[in-house]
């Protein structure tokens, strides 16, 4: 199947690194006119040199108000990949409000920021818009350490959810992919190369691997293009089937 973007202008969130910067770097070869955007100059740089027809933009997305002026500044957006995320990791009875807060800030209010932008800025201009939020299949399976984390993926299937019930009827579809976990960065610091910790988890998913990078962006393009037309408020599982028990 062939996705074409020629002529669409496509923002990515923390495309400096992981799913996102391999989806940015997708975008392009799909003609997409590309905006990575991430916190870290070091990494838009390394992808400026890859890549010299993206654009890149640094911002850190928990500062509210800044956000809001860079992302005006980018519209019109069609097609929005929602998919700078943490994950810190703590027990219930010790989750701090400095946990909560970096982590709801990033994974939950940016999303809603930057969203709302380039969403009031399509209505607008009566334009359509596909939306792509990142979240986990943490969001519907409860895994020790993940509170925080888990609770704020849960927060972004609702998001997406309510924003396509909200917005569906104004040529916006949003939906989700919900990874297993992907051996990027992040996964590497949760410590799953650690067979102690991976073990159960591969031991319940029949395909017994973890997602590869490319799957996660491969599900990602497909909600983005319209092969997609008809799928709004999903949130489609990337997880060799793990969900299933
Ligand atoms: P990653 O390798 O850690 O990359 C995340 C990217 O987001 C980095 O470029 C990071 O920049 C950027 N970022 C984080 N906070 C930011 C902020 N405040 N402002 C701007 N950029 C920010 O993570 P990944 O594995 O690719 O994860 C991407 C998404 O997939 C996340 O939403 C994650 O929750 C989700 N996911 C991951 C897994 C997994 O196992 N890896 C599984 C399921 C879902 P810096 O490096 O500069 O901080």
């Amino acid at each position: 199947m062939e996705i074409k973007f020629d002529g669409k202008r496509a923002l990515v969130t923390g495309a400096g690194k992981g799913i996102g910067r391999a989806t940015a770097k997708a975008l392009v070869k799909c003609g997409a006119e590309t905006y990575a955007l991430s916190r870290t100059q070091a990494d838009l740089d390394s992808l400026k040199a890859e890549v010299p027809t993206i654009h890149t933009v640094c911002v850190d997305i928990t500062d509210w108000d800044k956000l809001r002026g860079v992302v005006k500044t980018l519209c019109p957006i069609d097609l929005l990949v929602n998919n700078a995320g943490v994950c810190t990791l703590a027990p219930f009875l010790e989750v701090s409000k400095e946990d909560f807060d970096y982590t709801y800030d990033t994974n939950v209010k940016a999303l809603i920021n930057i969203s709302q932008v380039v969403l009031k800025d399509i209505i607008d201009r009566g334009s359509s818009c596909a939306v792509v939020n990142v979240s986990s299949i943490a969001s519907s399976i409860a895994v020790f350490n993940h509170i925080v984390y888990a609770s704020s993926k849960a927060a972004v299937d609702m998001l997406t959810k309510i924003m396509t019930l909200e917005l569906g009827s104004k040529n916006i579809r949003v939906n989700s992919v919900n990874p297993t976990v992907v051996m990027t960065d992040m996964g590497k610091r949760n410590n799953w190369s650690d067979p102690a910790k991976s073990g159960p988890v591969l031991a319940l998913t029949p395909q017994g691997r973890f997602a590869e990078v490319h799957e996660v962006v491969d599900a990602i393009l497909f909600l983005l293009s319209d092969k997609a037309s008809m799928i709004n408020g999903t949130c489609l599982p990337v997880d060799g089937g793990r969900l299933v028990q």
